[in-house]
């Protein structure tokens, strides 16, 4: 057991200044993975910053119409409520398709976006991991690699995001707001959030330590309602995806005018598939167009040695979200 220190902070920028002074500090939300990995002993935080009595708990009207979720709202709430549920139904069907109903009901909305890999040799202290000891190595590339990426991967890395409702939150377009300790605030699109593995597979997204994040803020847009999302796993629940996609059509006269495709448990990060939604613009509504889409999605997807079967998996499940997604009516 690694000793580390815990403290409360009562605001962001108490919170904010503590991790940022500290390289080995980390902010505490739901605990769900940071726990889990800590004791694993994979994750060595020296110091433990509790963030949960922030006022980040709410679901408020955002900018434009949009919504503002806040960092703390649980899963289990922001996926019941009657707003994103209506408007946002692909984040609701995220959220609700992982993990469990106890880890929902402590999840958070920004610890949800920060989701560490299930690669096996991430989480095993005997086996050489580049994200976890940066330089040491990959043992995944010569070892069973059914549950890794075929799409982002790099020579020093190919493990999978793992998360479902950054997928969504992908499709949707979403932003993320974050306060850093000089009292910066700056929001940042999902799609520039997550970054490539390539030569340094232990950072995964664009924040700064002592970056915190504060929201989550959904855009206004009325055919979103027109969503869904998929998810192919090895049970029925408490499993992490094999394949999933979030989808998001506007269509007019039966002709798609613009698409979102997020693809999910088949990439390095939530893979937002500008091809699939190319090929989806302005085509006529129904599976040629959804097939068209889905081998576009996959056309740059190179599987390892254990998991081609991904591929075919994939395309499957994003033509079975387009085909869902088309047939929703919009209040
Ligand atoms: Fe580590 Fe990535 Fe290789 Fe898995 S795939 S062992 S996380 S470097």
């Amino acid at each position: 057991m690694n000793l580390f220190t815990y403290s409360h902070a009562k605001d962001a920028a108490t919170a904010t200044a503590a991790v940022t002074r500290d390289a080995h500090a980390a902010f505490f939300g739901g605990g769900t993975t940071l726990v889990d990995l800590m004791q694993l002993e994979v994750m060595n935080p020296k110091s433990l910053v509790d963030v949960t009595s922030l006022p980040l708990s709410r679901i408020e009207n955002g900018p434009h119409g949009g919504l503002r979720v806040g960092a703390l709202v649980r899963n289990s709430e922001l996926a019941s409520d009657e707003r994103i549920r209506r408007r946002y139904p692909v984040l609701s069907e995220a959220i609700l398709s992982g993990a469990s109903p106890q880890i929902r009901n402590m999840a958070t909305t920004a610890g949800n976006l920060l989701q560490r890999t299930r690669c096996p040799y991430f989480r095993d202290l005997f086996s050489a991991c580049n994200k976890r000891e940066p330089g040491s190595g990959c043992a995944a590339q010569a070892g069973f690699t059914r549950v890794h990426a075929v799409l982002g991967t790099s020579e020093k890395c190919i493990a999978t995001f793992p998360g479902d409702m950054p997928v969504a939150l992908m499709a949707l377009d979403a932003a993320v707001r974050t306060q850093k300790s000089t009292g910066n605030v700056r929001s940042i699109p999902l799609a520039d959030f997550y970054v490539g593995y390539g030569e340094d597979p232990a950072r995964e997204t664009v924040l700064e330590h002592g970056e915190l994040i504060t929201a989550v803020d959904l855009p206004p847009t009325g055919w979103m309602a027109r969503s869904s999302y998929v998810k192919v796993r090895d049970r029925a629940s408490y499993e992490f995806a094999l394949a999933s996609a979030a989808v998001a059509l506007d269509i007019s006269g039966g002709t798609v005018r613009e698409a979102r495709v997020a693809l999910g448990g088949i990439a390095t990060k939530p893979w937002r598939s500008l091809e699939a939604e190319k090929a989806l613009a302005g085509a006529r509504a129904g599976e040629p167009a959804w097939r068209a889409a889905a081998d576009a999605a996959l056309a740059d997807a190179k599987p390892q040695k254990d998991n081609a079967f991904k591929i075919e998996l994939a395309r499957r499940v994003l033509v079975r979200a387009l085909t869902t997604a088309a047939s929703r009516e919009i209040a």
